[in-house]
């Protein structure tokens, strides 16, 4: 099904349908893995119209698959972009949706609460490899960002529900300092998905994600993906974004923002992002992910209750000292989640433990359900300690800066029997 029949069905209906019918072929009802590196051209002018761009179509996987294409259509619709380009990993996608805006000297503003990786690659890498400089806000301080914005700055970077600490990003009131600076702001959407949140309905130009997480949901497929929201004016803003707005140095010096209108950057994420610097997502890859969307809003809707149900046992056990979790009307986050997360909290959060150090190794040591890895968005229910893993490098105030003191465990609660997964965390609690 198309993108044009699909958008007037809900998130559900698109889910499973969209970008796959029967294949005409042979009738295969679900998408073929395409496991093909290249495409046979039809004749010598066919070839030579792909590769000007003059014509849509497959030349060779690292630009664009059929199977990669089925679960672009599908990522794009479900958040009402006008165009996705997969990727093989979320930071794959971050910095496919940077390369597109920033060149070397350039600025971005970013969220002062955004995942351990991504601190590592706006504040070091970036930085280092190719000179683009960043300065943090506060998400829900859209003045802090406002305050922060140069002459340089080409994008605003915020998660709208931050992986670990569940903070609500004011995506709306960022919108508007955005618009007013004539730069988009991009949203990296992983925590919440389309089902919580679909940010470009407050605003957002650009959404990012790791489809590695809840879009892909099993824990088995690499990923990551860009939506184009195709609703920023590149040309009106040609000189600050040249690659989009001015004459190609490529493709015989085509505009792409011209040539491709509203699916100007995903088109330029395909022809020039994938191509030069090849972080395509593989088709077995898509596949995966593919499937695992059909049941989406299933998932979402058992990950939600289950962490809901987990975080309140948790903030009524005497062991716990505190719980952070936006689905709880203690949250300080709770108002921003009824407006942006449809009222919930999604599925991972921090708590702290009265025993410290300790009691947190003994607990990711003892817990029989809860696997302990570094990731989130699985079927099962996952923990780890940062202080002892993903933040073990920080020393200790950076530690608690990041909410990530020695005292803190963060879950990502899968979609298991509550019962077992109470019980499972209470036996082990009262053994501490
Ligand atoms: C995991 C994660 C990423 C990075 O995604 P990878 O697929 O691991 O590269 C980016 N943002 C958030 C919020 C994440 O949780």
């Amino acid at each position: 099904m198309s993108t044009d029949t699909s958008k007037k069905y809900g998130l559900e209906t698109q889910s499973i349908h969209t970008g796959c019918g029967p294949c005409p072929a042979t009738g295969a009802r679900t998408i073929p893995i395409h496991q093909t590196t290249a495409y046979v051209f039809d004749n010598a002018e066919h070839g030579a119209d792909l590769f000007a761009l003059r014509e849509a179509g497959f030349v060779y996987s690292r630009l664009n698959n059929p199977t990669v294409s089925a679960l672009e259509e599908k990522l794009s619709t479900l958040d009402g972009g006008c165009g996705a380009t997969c990727t093989a990993s979320g930071h794959g996608a971050q910095l496919l949706a940077l390369s597109a805006l920033m060149s070397p000297g350039d600025h971005i503003v970013t969220s002062c609460k955004l995942y351990g990786g991504s601190v590592n690659q706006f504040s070091t890498v970036f930085p280092d490899v190719f000179g683009w400089q960043n300065t943090s806000f506060h998400p829900t301080k859209p003045d802090e960002a406002k305050g922060a914005i140069t002459p340089k700055t080409k994008a605003i970077f915020a998660e709208s529900l931050s992986n670990p600490e569940g903070v609500v990003t004011d995506i709306e009131g960022l919108a508007a300092v955005a618009r007013e600076a004539g730069i988009p702001l991009i949203i990296d959407n992983t925590m919440a998905t389309p089902y919580l949140c679909k940010p470009l309905e407050f605003g957002a130009n650009i959404v990012t994600y790791s489809t590695t997480k809840f879009l892909s949901g099993h824990g088995n497929a690499m990923g990551g993906t860009v939506i184009d929201g195709g609703n920023f004016d590149w040309l009106k803003h040609k000189e600050k974004f040249p690659r989009l707005g001015l004459p190609s140095k490529n493709y015989n010096g085509i505009v792409f923002a011209e040539q491709f209108g509203e699916m100007a950057l995903a088109v330029h994420n395909h022809a020039i992002g994938l191509r030069d610097l090849g972080m395509n997502q593989q088709p077995m890859n898509a596949y995966l992910t593919f499937v695992g969307l059909e049941t989406l809003a299933l998932r979402m809707q058992r990950h939600c209750e289950n962490a809901l149900a987990v975080a309140q046992f948790l903030e009524s056990h005497d062991k716990v000292a505190h719980v952070n979790y936006a689905g709880l009307e203690s949250s300080g986050h709770h108002a921003n989640a009824q407006k942006y997360m449809k009222g919930h909290g999604g599925a991972v959060f921090t708590f702290a433990l009265k025993g410290g150090y300790n009691a947190c190794v003994k607990t990711v040591n003892d817990l029989e359900l809860f696997s302990h890895l570094a990731n989130i968005g699985d079927t099962r229910s996952l923990i780890i300690h940062p202080a002892s893993t993903t933040h073990s490098q920080l020393n200790e105030e950076a530690r608690a800066k990041a909410g990530a003191g020695n005292d803190v465990l963060r879950v990502s609660i899968g979609i298991e029997t509550i019962e077992d997964l109470l019980s499972d965390l209470d036996r082990v609690l009262n053994t501490i």
